[in-house]
């Protein structure tokens, strides 16, 4: 094994990645020729020790750093019962931006307090079946939206409303890259400048329907920093002092959101669970506050995208001499869209046996029609034949949860890997699956 390879499975394969003696990749105690000859290819397997881990790497922290908290695992990075249930089982609550991600939270046994319900446009059937279920807290995203909950709650009569403020503080922050007075113009979020937000305190503490309990910002995704973040939860801060002042806000939940950032490849460096949980805490330690807030954070793909493998089976091999040499798989955008969508890179591995012969450059395409459906662009891998299996690591987030039918095909499995057995957590959809969804011709 190479060093390029032996850095690419220890940091950024699920936990315990290696290979057996024959050269074949082991997930989670399973050798992957045995998953795939059982589930076929595509196939995504999540490890759950590699989950419950990242569930650990913040959730222990915060026992220490600032116990009044509670880490809220992304929904929409990637959700289905058996992982709410792990998530849940590990001390973590969750955000949900739909009544379907409640409800597969609720299913996987998610206590229903601890649900934070987010979005830019949550329809009124939404709001009231977040009501009905009893979520923690529902995140309001704009003063439009405060009037419909109001609304909403008042008609129900009973409890009020309990919410959370997402604010827009003017810091926006991508990789190693932030901007401390730019992120003004976003559809999500109450701005700060154009008094937006101040106005959404005033009346939510003069509506008897609502309970704002506190504030919320999130600046970004895939974040390499842990600055923007204690800049940011200063704004926030400075902001609630003044509410105080002004409208008698008292901070009981604060939340800086989520956004860190991962290693898609041996090269990433970010900083670890524990040092964004250290810097938001120090951030909020030093404001002395009279009466503590409850800290709230939010890590999505940093939770689960390590845990996910996604193997695919090497299909036609196409060389245009001089140009470049295209190898197609049998997935592609439908299952990830994220190098598509904006340029996300990925390595990958020869899954099904040992890498033999010189590496070559080649392009990893999909299989589906659209020129851009392209996985790796460029990337060097050993020899490959038809029929070998490559896996693509830190598949877990924002894959299968953006996953399409695009071309009418059915979207791949998902298995859960445990001590060497593999749970169906989604069966693959098959042409009948597909054919069902549709109402019959008429004739
Ligand atoms: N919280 C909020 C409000 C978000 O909008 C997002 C993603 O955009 C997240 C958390 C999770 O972000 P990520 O999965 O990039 O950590």
């Amino acid at each position: 094994m190479n060093t390029a390879e032996h850095a690419l499975l220890t940091e950024v394969f699920p936990h315990d990645a290696r290979r057996d003696p024959r050269g074949v990749l082991v997930l989670g105690g399973a050798p992957v020729d045995q998953l795939i000859d059982e589930h076929g290819t595509p196939l995504y397997v999540f490890d759950e020790a590699t989950l419950r881990a990242q569930c650990r790497a913040y959730a222990q922290p915060l026992v220490h750093e600032y116990p009044n908290s509670l880490a809220l695992y992304a929904s929409k990075a990637h959700l289905d019962p058996t992982i709410a249930g792990i998530v849940a089982a590990e001390g973590l609550g969750a955000d949900a931006v739909s009544s379907g991600e409640i409800r597969v939270a609720l299913a996987g046994g998610m206590p229903a307090d601890r649900i934070v319900f987010h979005g830019n446009n949550k329809l009124p059937e939404e709001i009231e079946y977040a009501l009905d279920v009893g979520v923690g807290r529902i995140v309001v995203d704009s003063l439009d939206e405060l009037d419909l909950i109001a609304e909403i709650a008042t008609e129900r009569g009973g409890q009020p409303a309990p919410v959370i403020l997402r604010i827009t503080p003017g810091v926006e922050a991508h990789t190693h890259e932030y901007i401390r007075t730019g992120a003004i113009d976003s559809k999500f979020g109450l701005q700060l400048h154009s008094g937006a937000a101040e106005e959404a305190v005033a009346q939510a503490q003069a509506a008897d329907s609502i309970d704002l309990t506190g504030l919320h910002a999130h600046i970004g995704s895939q974040v390499l920093d842990v600055e923007p973040y204690a800049d940011s939860l200063d704004i926030v801060l400075d902001f609630a002092d003044t509410m105080s002042e002004r409208h008698g806000l008292v901070l009981r939940d604060i939340s800086p959101g989520g956004g860190f950032g991962v290693s898609y490849s041996e090269a990433d460096d970010p900083p670890a669970a524990g040092s964004f949980v250290e810097v938001i805490a120090e951030t909020l330690r030093a404001r002395r506050l009279e009466s503590e807030p409850r800290l709230l954070i939010e890590p999505g793909r940093s939770i689960v995208a390590r845990a996910g493998v996604a193997l695919y089976r090497v299909g036609t091999i196409k060389e245009i001499p001089g140009v470049r040499t295209y190898v197609s798989v049998d997935g592609g955008m439908a299952d990830n869209i994220r190098p598509a969508l904006y340029g996300a890179q990925y390595r990958a591995l020869i899954a099904n046996r040992m890498p033999d012969g010189a590496e070559q450059l080649v392009t990893v395409a999909g299989r589906y029609c659209e020129s851009g459906d392209v996985l790796l662009r460029d990337i060097e891998l050993p020899a490959l034949r038809r029929g070998d299996v490559l896996a693509v690591p830190a598949a877990g987030a924002y894959h299968m949860s953006m996953a399409s039918n695009y071309n009418l095909v059915g979207r791949p499995a998902t298995v859960l890997v445990r001590n060497g057995k593999a749970l169906v957590t989604r069966p693959r959809e098959t042409d009948a699956d597909l054919m069902a969804a549709f109402a019959p011709v008429e004739t």
